[in-house]
């Protein structure tokens, strides 16, 4: 199971205490994420997370080619929707990937809580398959 983990500087620290509240089962996949929320989860938590480059500078591209690949099984980015972003097109383009590959995204806490509760029960079974 590969989870992309993006956050926004503002949602950082949500993001950050939910992985640590949720450790437990994404200690069990392996995690991807953007250059410094990769970091902030892996001082938080201590897992490893494979990191790529700092979104604004490339990391939602990156991450984007494993959806393209079908590589990347759930997406959790939680966006800050009151900042306009510099990266604005590779955060749509990311986004747009998802819906082309049918890749379970979400892009606020409420989602990821359930679709992390959904990962736990064995609900991804269906990525597996594909
Ligand atoms: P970051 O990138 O984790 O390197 O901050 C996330 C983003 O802002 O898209």
């Amino acid at each position: 199971m590969n989870i992309a983990l993006i956050a926004h500087d503002k949602k950082k620290d949500t993001l950050v205490n939910f992985a640590v509240a949720y450790k437990h089962i994404f200690e069990k996949a392996t995690l991807y994420a953007t250059g410094t929320t990769g970091l902030r989860i892996m001082e938080a938590t201590g897992m490893t997370i494979n990191r790529f480059l700092s979104g604004p500078l490339g990391g939602d591209q990156q991450i984007g080619a494993l959806i393209a690949e079908d590589r990347m099984d759930l997406v959790l980015f939680f966006r800050d929707p009151l900042a306009a972003q510099p990266h604005e097109p590779d955060i749509l383009a990311l986004l747009r990937l998802c819906d082309v590959h049918d890749i379970p995204v979400a892009t606020n806490i409420a989602t990821a809580e359930i679709l992390v509760k959904a990962l736990e029960r064995g609900d991804f079974a269906w990525r597996e398959v594909k």
